[in-house]
């Protein structure tokens, strides 16, 4: 929660209730959630939490850089993940189902050979690997 609390003070933007609530919950979960799913659970814990609210609070975060915004291969959805701390990490994107496996990150090393080769400083990347999950493969050789 440290760095949170950082990153919020040192861009004079509070860190209301509903803002916390909702980076816990993408703390604790491996996939990219919509803002629906992270709607539902806040109504649970903050009764006044409105969607339109969840929104702009995940754009902030956005802005921020505390979170990004990635597509659902199946319906065109947003979904959102943490981009800081631990949680970094890739997806193996089934692209007949949807489905999204969380993958270690492998380019750590690669950063910084890469920051020393061309003296760049080193903001983010993204990786996602397409393929067919075993479930969608069973399905298609059994019809
Ligand atoms: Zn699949
Ligand atoms: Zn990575």
């Amino acid at each position: 929660m440290t760095k949170i609390n950082e990153i919020f003070k040192e861009h004079g933007i509070r860190l209301t209730q509903q803002r916390k609530e909702i980076f816990k919950i993408l703390l604790n979960i491996s996939q990219p959630v919509s803002a629906n799913y992270i709607h539902n659970l806040l109504k649970n814990k903050l009764e006044k939490s409105r969607l339109s609210t969840v929104y702009r609070n995940l754009n902030t975060f956005k802005d921020l850089g505390i979170i990004k915004e990635v597509s659902s291969v199946n319906n065109n959805k947003k979904l959102y993940e943490l981009s800081i701390g631990s949680n970094h990490h890739h997806h193996l994107i089934c692209t007949k189902c949807g489905e999204m496996e969380p993958l270690d990150c492998p380019l750590e090393g690669y950063e910084d050979e890469l920051k020393k080769k061309t003296d760049y400083k080193i903001i983010d990347h993204s990786i996602n690997i397409y393929g067919i999950c075993p479930d969608c493969i069973n399905k298609t050789q059994k019809k």
